[in-house]
């Protein structure tokens, strides 16, 4: 079988020294990882493998069928379903190890129903998205259970100023009081790079994990994990007044070499980068020009050699291609999608 003509390279190092910088800055507590979107795009498998040698303990994904795709976990390691039980899940949750973050009354109740076990529970401190409101959680109706960890999740951590981080914050130090578990979890990735009074006893960072940069605070601390590279198929001579792609966005001021690269916005590599992405040969940048086809994108290959077959880096630093697309970074690693061959260094 031959190689796909795009893919990632994954560097483990980095993975893990940003999960060790995370786990620093969180201070005392466990430092967990967030690894549901298949560890954000990079491969879930793959992702808890590294972080369980560095000594992470504790996962979470989303829903049970991520927790499935995950049974063979590390001896010791704990993981959590954030999206917690709906009726239909409930034979595999029971027949699970993972446990499930109940989120609603309906869901505590099922879960106590089921005489279900361990479990964490959500609650709401001013998201309102997932988890129990403070009433809820204070009504009575959380007693019987069996609670590893209360968490609530942060809105506004990426903006270290924002009202709502210190609301929160208090929110969740009243929630601590009245509901008895094992450890206490607030902090995501940003909400690490608040302070260390935002972490309590595990923190559950996901994005920075992976490269992201979550908030200024993380600049020059979180290194990049993942390098996208596309196989030139083919190059070409293009003419004055010539267009290059579909609706004839771009035309050629001169005669130019154009290199057509095997990636599109079917691999993740959106439509928001006509105009704005680049390529690599040697260091030097190759605008794209005109726009991102499915399964293709054209670049200006100026002075460039570049020959059909060589291997282009496709610029990709998230923060930039963020600003630049107005995509947020999650969005950049998340959809990169199937048709990658991923290798890790
Ligand atoms: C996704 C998620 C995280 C990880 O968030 P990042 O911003 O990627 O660090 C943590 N906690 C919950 C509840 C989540 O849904």
């Amino acid at each position: 079988m031959s190689e796909p003509p795009l893919r990632l390279t994954l560097d483990s190092s980095a993975l893990v020294a940003n999960w060790r910088w995370l786990r620093a800055e969180g201070g005392q507590a466990d430092c967990g990882a967030a690894v549901k979107a298949d560890g954000y795009g990079l491969g879930a498998a793959a992702v808890v493998e590294r972080f369980a040698a560095a000594g992470c303990r504790d996962f979470f994904v989303a829903t049970w069928d991520e927790a499935e795709a995950l049974k063979d976990l590390p001896a010791g390691a704990a993981l959590s379903v954030l999206h917690g039980v709906r009726s239909a899940d409930m034979p595999r949750a029971l027949a699970s190890k993972a446990r499930p973050v109940l989120n609603s009354p309906a869901q505590v109740a099922r879960w106590k129903a089921a005489g279900g076990g361990a479990c964490d529970v959500m609650v709401d401190t001013g998201m309102n998205r997932l988890g129990l409101t403070i009433e809820e959680a204070r009504s009575g109706l959380l007693e019987g259970l069996r609670i590893e960890t209360l968490m609530s999740h942060l809105a506004c951590a990426e903006e270290a100023d924002h009202g709502l981080n210190m609301q929160q914050l208090y929110a969740f130090r009243l929630a601590k009081g009245f509901v008895k578990a094992k450890r206490y979890s607030l902090a995501n990735s940003a909400g690490i790079c608040l302070g260390p009074r935002y972490a309590f006893d595990l923190t559950r960072p996901g994005l920075a994990l992976y490269g992201g940069v979550p908030t200024p605070a993380a600049e020059g601390h979180i290194r990049p994990v993942v390098r996208l590279e596309a196989q030139l198929i083919q190059r070409r001579m293009v003419r004055a007044g010539q267009t290059v792609g579909y609706g004839a966005t771009f035309t050629a001021p001169a005669e130019m070499q154009v290199g057509i690269l095997n990636i599109g916005y079917a691999d993740g590599y959106l439509r928001a980068f006509a105009g704005k992405g680049h390529a690599l040969v040697d260091g030097v940048r190759c605008p794209l020009i005109g726009r991102v086809s499915m399964d293709l994108v054209a670049v200006d290959l100026g002075q460039t050699h570049a020959g059909e077959g060589d291997w282009l880096e496709i610029g990709y630093d998230l923060a930039q291609a963020a600003a630049v697309t107005g995509l947020s970074q999650y969005e950049l690693l998340t959809g990169l999608g199937g048709r990658y061959q991923r290798r890790w260094t």
